[in-house]
């Protein structure tokens, strides 16, 4: 069976051991190929890679680099079939879905070939007599990103178009569920005239993000996951030195308004909770519904929700498998505990007859009504096609119970009241805010990320906080002597 293997200095590369994991087709339900899972060697064979081509990268004039990322565009949106295709191999999403993606990602790399402008220093003339003042940002160094599986293109290009076009090398350590789509944005990266070593990509799990983690070489981490592994992530990666942004999970609440469109909130939560299988960190997986109207629009999701297709999402359907049988299980597992919480169970997703193959991860969409708070179902991140329902009196209930959370990525508001709007956006302590938009995911320029612990660190992904993160600033005071120069004096210049 095929290995996905490293891309190291720019080629496949070997793993030192035959440590191993599989790779599934989801929709299938069966193993397509393995991945190498990187030994401590290995990790440190990349970094090297990495750290050898930084010198030679970050005195690579702007000019040059921007061809390259204009270049790498250029590949990427006419081939952008054939990575989707890839993801939706791997991950189980459709083929719209999985194009969507790329589509997100590409708009990152349209960003960073905005790089002169954004590389920008300042300058300030004649601070005081004879002396100015300018900052200039020079690039890290080596720069490790961890990433996960629901997004295995976009996520890792929310990051390295941005740290490349800053004059950092990257080691990029993907998902181990679905690594293929790295290595294909590798060697596209390399037709594009990146030079060798400056993109790397290392196949792995824990043995590969630990030695990013502690390894002296690597400047940052910018991490993607779930919370445990992200707190873990920004823990151990600050305590040795490192810069970190480390994002984690996510339970998005929308809070809807009496005076709301019900057929906009109906069609938005069916796509914000079902698109992806609800494997998305923007998902809604929370409906706050505030009476008197929760009634009728239960009513409406479930009556959109008969119309929704399941299956291999190479075909024409809506929703794909989820990523492995255990997780399948696990989210299927919360179903079983709604009945136990005195939750109703409106539509239950075990029932789904799939367009797919039997073996497949399959497990159609859920709506569970009068979800209580205590309730894990309410607590937990589930990370599927499993949509609650919460009733609340008020407003004030409403963001009481979304500031409460512990996570804090994504909210959406739907009302046709501009005050009522103005106010939650205000109020609500969420990083992302979508008004009468349900996956308020932020484009290339302004920054992605949340609060709590949905981000781990001070600084998001791409925007002008993307090339904050991947640079830092220097601030020069300078001098040109003249013969009025002034003499000694020991006191801070007065003028
Ligand atoms: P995960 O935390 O299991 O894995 C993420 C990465 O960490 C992978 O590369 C994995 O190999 C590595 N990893 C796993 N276990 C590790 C360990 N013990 N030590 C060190 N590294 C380890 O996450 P996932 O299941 O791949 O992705 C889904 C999660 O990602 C969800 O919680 C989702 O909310 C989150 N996510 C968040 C955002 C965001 O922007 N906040 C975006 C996408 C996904």
């Amino acid at each position: 069976m095929e290995t996905v293997v490293h891309f190291i200095n720019g080629k496949s590369v070997l793993n030192s051991a035959d440590r191993t994991g599989n790779i599934y087709n989801p929709a299938l339900g069966r193993t397509i190929r393995l991945v190498s899972l990187a030994e401590q060697v290995d990790a440190q064979l990349a970094i090297k890679a990495a750290s050898d081509a930084f010198p030679s990268w970050r005195d690579t004039s702007l000019t040059k680099r921007t061809q390259i990322m204009f270049a790498f565009r250029e590949i990427l949106n006419a081939r952008k079939a054939e990575l989707a295709a890839i993801i939706t191999e791997e991950h189980g999403k459709t083929l719209p879905d999985a194009l969507g993606e790329v589509t997100r990602g590409l708009e990152v790399v349209e960003f960073a070939t905005g790089l002169g402008h954004l590389l920008k220093g300042s300058f300030s003339e004649s601070v005081s007599t004879g002396i100015d003042v300018y900052s200039i940002r020079q690039p890290l160094g080596v720069v490790g990103i961890i990433s996960p599986f629901n997004f295995p293109a976009m996520v890792p290009m929310w990051f390295f178009p941005v740290a490349i076009a800053s004059g950092n090398t990257v080691v990029l350590k993907p998902s181990e569920k679905n690594p293929s789509a790295a290595v294909w944005i590798a060697e596209r990266l390399q037709e594009a005239g990146l030079p060798d070593g400056v993109f790397n990509v290392l196949q792995g799990d824990k043995v590969a993000v630990d030695e990013l983690l502690t390894n002296p070489d690597v400047q940052s981490i910018s991490f993607v996951g779930s919370t445990p592994i992200a707190k873990y992530v920004y823990e151990t990666g600050t305590a040795c030195g490192k810069r970190v942004q480390a994002l984690g999970g996510a339970k998005n609440h929308m809070l809807v308004l009496p005076d709301a469109d019900l057929d906009l909130v109906a069609d938005s939560a069916i796509n914000a909770g079902f698109g992806s299988a609800g494997e998305r960190c923007m998902a809604i997986s929370v409906i706050v519904a505030i009476e008197p109207i929760a009634d009728a629009l239960v009513e409406k999701i479930a009556d959109r929700m008969k119309t929704l297709k399941v299956g291999d999402g190479t075909r024409s359907c809506d929703m794909g498998p989820l990523i492995t049988k255990e997780h399948r299980d696990r989210v299927a597992s919360y179903i079983e505990l709604a009945v136990a919480d005195r939750a109703s169970v409106v539509v239950d997703g075990r029932n789904v007859t799939p367009d797919g193959d039997a073996s497949g991860f399959w497990l159609g969409p859920t709506l569970i009504d009068n979800v209580p708070t205590t309730s894990k179902i309410y607590k937990d991140e589930i990370f599927g096609p499993v949509l609650s329902v919460v009733r609340v009196k008020s407003y004030q209930e409403g963001l009481d119970l979304i500031n409460r959370a512990d996570y804090g990525n994504g909210t959406a508001i739907f009302t046709n009241d501009g005050g009522a709007a103005r106010r939650f956006q205000n109020e609500v302590e969420v990083g992302m805010i979508g008004i009468n938009v349900p996956i308020p995911v932020p484009v290339s320029y302004y920054s992605f990320g949340g609060v709590k612990h949905s981000l781990f660190g001070d600084t998001k992904a791409h925007g002008v906080q993307g090339f904050n993160f991947f640079t830092k600033e220097k601030t020069v005071t300078s001098r040109w002597l003249d013969p009025s120069h002034g003499g000694i004096n020991l006191g801070f210049p007065q003028n």
